[in-house]
């Protein structure tokens, strides 16, 4: 049987990975979008999404990936369940392999996301969704008028505070030293927003609450006291990983995300801008994205990220 050349791969199934796919298909290119066994990336943990456009009642985070799945393989791009292992970006075609089967294809795009670092303690797990959440841009509107915790003390947690500072009771940043990670600007913001409290030197041993979260168990850092804290709803923003480690010969910066280079044309107007280190390799989403994060921003750089694979593989004629 002739082994199938693609002119797309794209590793991943989140939105900037779907959405790629249905832009490369309607391309007209051959596209296989290998969506690894525990498919649609983040969303799929997350419950009602509000800030999609398109849905007027919003929609629930796996329905929204089901229904992006849906409409990608009904275009005609394959989907395959695989999960990704490695990638060859020495050969062309490259290589991309999954469960131990090679995939070959002209060009590659990268969509593996990145995920939220959780704190890992007791009652996180069953509560994500119930009360507990990483994303305040995508819940802070279910907690209008309720007593909120953001665990943290770097930029996310600052601007995680501020967001929801805008529609909260209250807000309490709870952070396991007595000093912020987080930029001065950042800081001063918090620190001048009359509803943003900080308990310092404290860490969350567990969430408590059962159909939702109720409150927090925390540990004192200095004297080892443990305290339990009322609250009707805890961010964790302590930062995101990025699925990026298995790529190799491709530049990361300091932080492990993806480097997304622009490259100009001849006459130095902008020709790509979901390049990476490697020509005919590129990326979009959260793998290389710690500014935005959203699932509409990911969609677009998706889109980018197919329309620049389009066009590079015209040049290659
Ligand atoms: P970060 O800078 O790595 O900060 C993570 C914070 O979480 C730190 O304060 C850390 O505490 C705390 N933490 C980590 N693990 C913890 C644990 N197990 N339990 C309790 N606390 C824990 O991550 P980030 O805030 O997501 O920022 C990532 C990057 O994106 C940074 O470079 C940041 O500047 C950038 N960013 C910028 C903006 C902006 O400019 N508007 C917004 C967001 C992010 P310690 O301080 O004790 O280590």
């Amino acid at each position: 049987m002739t082994e199938i050349l693609y002119d797309v791969i794209i590793i991943g199934s989140g939105p900037a990975g779907f959405s790629a796919a249905i832009y490369a298909v309607r391309s007209g290119r051959k596209t296989l979008l290998l969506s690894g066994v525990r498919w649609g990336g983040q969303l799929m943990l997350t419950t009602l999404v509000e800030n999609y456009p398109g849905f007027p009642d919003g929609i629930q985070g796996p329905e929204l990936m089901l229904n992006m799945r849906k409409q990608t393989e009904r275009l005609g791009a394959e989907v395959v369940n695989a999960d990704f292992e490695k990638a060859d970006f020495s050969k062309k075609p490259f290589q991309v392999t999954a469960e131990g089967k090679i995939y070959r294809g002209k060009s590659v795009i990268i969509a593996t996301g990145a995920d939220s670092i959780w704190l890992n303690v007791p009652g996180e797990m069953q509560l994500r969704g119930k009360g507990v959440s990483t994303c305040a841009t995508c819940d802070a509107f279910f907690f209008r008028g309720k007593n909120v915790v953001v665990v943290g003390g770097g930029d996310s947690a600052m601007e995680e505070a501020l967001f929801l500072a805008n529609v909260a009771k209250s807000v309490t940043i709870i952070h396991r030293r007595d000093k912020f990670r987080a930029s001065h600007a950042m800081q001063q913001r918090v620190f001048n927003d009359g509803k943003i409290k900080v308990l310092w030197n404290k860490t969350v041993t567990a969430f408590l609450g059962a159909e939702k979260v109720t409150g927090v168990k925390l540990k004192d850092t200095v004297s080892g006291k443990e305290t339990d804290f009322d609250t009707d709803g805890v961010f964790v923003a302590i930062g995101h990983k990025p699925n990026s480690d298995r790529f190799k010969g491709i530049e990361l910066d300091k932080k492990g995300y993806i480097v997304r280079k622009e490259i100009p044309d001849e006459q130095g107007l902008l020709k790509f801008r979901s390049a990476t280190s490697v020509p005919g390799v590129f990326v979009g989403g959260d793998v290389h994205d710690y500014r935005y994060k959203q699932a509409i921003t990911a969609a677009a750089f998706g889109c980018m990220a197919a329309l620049d694979a389009d066009k590079w593989l015209m040049e290659q004629k």
